[in-house]
């Protein structure tokens, strides 16, 4: 049958999305556009309000195929199907089939004529390197996931009940996966995993151990480190991101809060004195590193004074890179029963002033780039451009450095780009 698949959510679910695809393909299917689709797969994503809008929307609209296109059969996964399934059943009739997180290998049965309306397995599915997979990012960047779950108890996040409790992946397992990437001509591996940092608690080894290895692949340029969590960071694995010239210098650390009170209401156990410790550590130990970061506004209980507090730690800390999020209530968490719900447009007040603050910090460090020479891929064109992105600029969640095409350039080639110029997401570059 011909298969489309929208894919939706986080950098794990794309993952999931390719090996959903790889699976198909395997059986025979083959990949289509949407309006020519016989079988639609919407791939959700179930974390906070925003994005469960967002994939009830994609449902609702490739539903219409059903009554206008080629749709014969429309399967909705992902971690929405895994809070709501019952409901959802109730609510779109229009759908044929509802495949939790776990299992994703097996996703073919829901395309039978005779299967079952809800396929729930244990939550999450992890992979080996000869799991069949169709790449959806451009062919010189790939993602491995290197476990799925978490095993924390934030208590604002449902993950844990989506995803299940961490899995790690072997060391073999996601090396053997590099290797097969890098023969592909993959040149960016980005990792990625819920809670970066426990990687291997689960298995008996560690995120150090795997690094090691991940980073002896030849033909490898960059290894990018995704969702370090705040603890377990040791003054060895710091040394090993600093003096390995495939790893790249940049962590990716969501840090939700500064103020004590309320990183305790949301069970992060750690403080503000760690975390501050953590990013001298990261400052001192690995030269020019890169630092993102996660913020939320309106906690239950933020008061202004806490989040004048995180405002400041934005203009003291000064990451390179930093999003925030507006609380979500979301039911199933411990959070969504506490009192002090924040009011909406408090929340997006605040949200708004932190974007703020952080887009004069942005500006500054990105200006600060200019006439220095970075190495980037050339990744598409655009209005004439290229769009290629420097190893500060993580795929699909920081801005892009556009290159006036002046010459021919092979999109997925790594080039010396020296930086012209600067706003406060991207930058704009020449080729040296
Ligand atoms: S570390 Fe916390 S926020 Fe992140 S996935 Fe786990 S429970 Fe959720």
């Amino acid at each position: 049958m011909k298969i489309y698949i929208e894919s939706l959510g986080c950098s794990k679910n794309l993952v999931d999305s390719e090996l959903i695809l790889g699976t198909l393909t395997k059986s025979g299917h083959q990949i289509s556009s949407e309006e020519e689709a016989e079988v639609i797969i919407v791939n959700t994503c179930g974390f906070i309000g925003d994005a469960k809008k967002e994939s009830l929307d994609a449902i609702l609209d490739l539903s219409e195929y059903k009554k206008t296109g080629s749709c014969k059969k429309l399967i909705v996964t992902g971690c929405m199907v895994e809070r709501y399934s019952e409901e959802l059943s109730k609510e779109i009739p229009e759908v044929d089939a509802f495949w939790g997180t776990g299992n994703i290998f097996k996703i073919g049965d829901a395309l039978e004529e005779e299967s079952e309306k809800i396929k729930m397995y244990p939550p999450g599915t992890i992979y080996d390197p000869d799991s069949p997979r169709v790449m959806l990012t451009p062919t010189h960047s790939a993602f491995v996931k290197v476990s799925e779950g978490c095993s924390r108890t934030c208590t604002f996040c449902i993950i844990p009940k989506m995803r299940g409790i961490m899995k790690s992946r072997t060391i073999d397992s996601i090396v053997g996966e590099i290797h097969g990437l890098a023969e592909q001509g993959v040149g960016e591996i980005n990792l990625i995993a819920q809670d970066m940092t426990s990687y291997g608690r689960d298995i008996g080894c560690n995120l150090e151990e795997m690094l090691r290895e991940a980073s002896k692949v030849d033909g490898i340029d960059w290894i990018r480190i995704h969702y370090w969590y705040p603890w377990g960071i040791s003054d060895s694995l710091v040394k090993l991101v600093s003096d390995d010239n495939n790893i790249l210098p940049y962590i990716d650390m969501p840090l939700q809060h500064i103020n004590d009170r309320l990183l305790s209401s949301m069970d992060r156990k750690t403080s503000s004195k760690k975390i501050r410790d953590i990013i001298k550590q990261l400052r001192d130990g690995i030269d020019d590193v890169v630092l993102r970061t996660t913020f939320i506004v309106g906690f239950p209980g933020e008061t202004e004074d806490e989040f004048e507090e995180l405002l400041d730690f934005v203009e003291e800390a000064k990451f390179d890179r930093a999003g925030a999020f507006k609380y979500s209530q979301e039911e199933g968490t411990p959070a969504g029963v506490m009192g002090e719900q924040v009011a909406e447009e408090v929340k997006e007040e605040r949200l708004e002033r932190l974007m703020e603050a952080q887009s004069e910090v942005s500006l500054e460090k990105n200006k600060s780039l200019i006439g220095t020479v970075h190495q980037g891929f050339v990744e598409s064109v655009e209005n004439g451009n290229y769009v290629a992105r420097i190893s500060s600029q993580a795929p699909e969640v920081d801005g892009y450095t556009y290159i006036k095409r002046e010459e021919e350039l092979i999109l997925g080639d790594l080039v010396d780009i020296k930086i012209i110029d600067a706003d406060i997401y991207d930058l704009y570059g020449e080729i040296v």
